[in-house]
């Protein structure tokens, strides 16, 4: 009994061996994958079974945890993490450190280096330099790291962003300079503004619409807010075909179509301007308008 149980696990036993003394830093890395993993399942989450327009969910079927909307076309999860966790989720250890490094993505210190080298950082200064107003105040929600805030207060804007953590934020002001507000938007205050951003975040927030119509409020009349996120364009019964990794469902909490993003804009009063893929594969992007009047 002893020798066929050592017969099963022994494989495994020397390949841990040969990986320990070869590789003492894929074990490691191993270890370290698994503790995240755990802290991840630590999350606690709710339950969901209405979307944001107020219709009732169906049980998934789309994904483990996704619903479709029979009403808007928005796919919802529904066993999203409690409002009361986004703070510990976006916050400096759990998301700028763990939770990148288990992605393989580079930690909050490489972020800005990043977005130069891959081009996004160009892409964003080009669409604000071509929809926005030219000048004036910009808040940007979900600043991190703030490398675009600071290019933005070079060329003159007002700029002031908003992250959940407080270590974030003062990570932020300290290597940049920018005013960062600690806090979960819409729950706290915001300048008047001319130019609301928010890239890669409505689709981590557990009410779209209250976002939007707070990022109305907050908008000067004319002002202009560009939102980039998942959007899906053609195949709405199978979305994000080749972008699986959008049902993250600790993280995205909502997923669109552009009819979705159409009707939000449409609830909350603000005009599409624009609404389309975003470039290096990073969803879609919606820019809306505050109207004059
Ligand atoms: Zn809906």
């Amino acid at each position: 009994m002893v020798r066929k149980f050592w017969l099963v696990i022994r494989p495994w036993v020397v390949r841990r061996i040969w990986l320990g003394i070869a590789h003492p830093s894929l074990v490691l890395w191993y270890v370290k994958q698994k503790f995240a993993e755990v802290r991840f399942r630590g999350v606690k989450r709710g339950t969901r079974d209405r979307c944001w327009c107020g219709s009732k969910l169906e049980p998934p079927e789309l994904h483990a945890n996704y619903s479709t909307c029979g009403e808007c076309g928005s796919y919802v999860n529904c066993r999203p993490p409690l409002p009361s966790e986004i703070r510990r989720i976006y916050s400096y250890d759990f998301y700028w450190q763990m939770r990148q490094s288990w992605r393989g993505w580079p930690a909050i210190e490489d972020r800005a280096a990043l977005y130069r080298a891959d081009g996004r950082l160009d892409y964003w200064i080009q669409l604000i330099a071509r929809y926005g107003t030219g000048s004036g105040q910009v808040v940007e929600i979900g600043c991190a790291p703030g490398v675009l805030l600071a290019d933005l207060q070079n060329q003159g804007y007002s700029c002031c962003g908003v992250e959940p953590d407080p270590k974030v934020a003062q990570w932020i002001h300290e290597h940049t300079g920018a005013e960062v507000i600690a806090g979960v938007f819409p729950e706290i205050e915001i300048p008047r503004c001319d130019i609301f951003l928010a890239f890669d975040v409505l689709e981590h927030v557990h009410a779209p619409q209250e976002f939007l119509a707070a990022a109305f409020r907050s908008l000067r009349r004319g002002g202009i807010a560009i939102i980039q996120t998942p959007i899906e364009f053609e195949d709405y019964l199978r979305p994000f075909a080749t972008r699986p990794e959008f049902f993250d469902d600790l993280e995205h909490l909502v997923l669109f179509t552009d009819r979705t993003i159409r009707r939000l804009a449409s609830v909350v009063g603000l005009e599409v301007v624009a609404i389309m893929p975003a470039e290096f594969s990073l969803g879609g992007l919606c820019v809306l308008r505050r109207p004059d009047a």
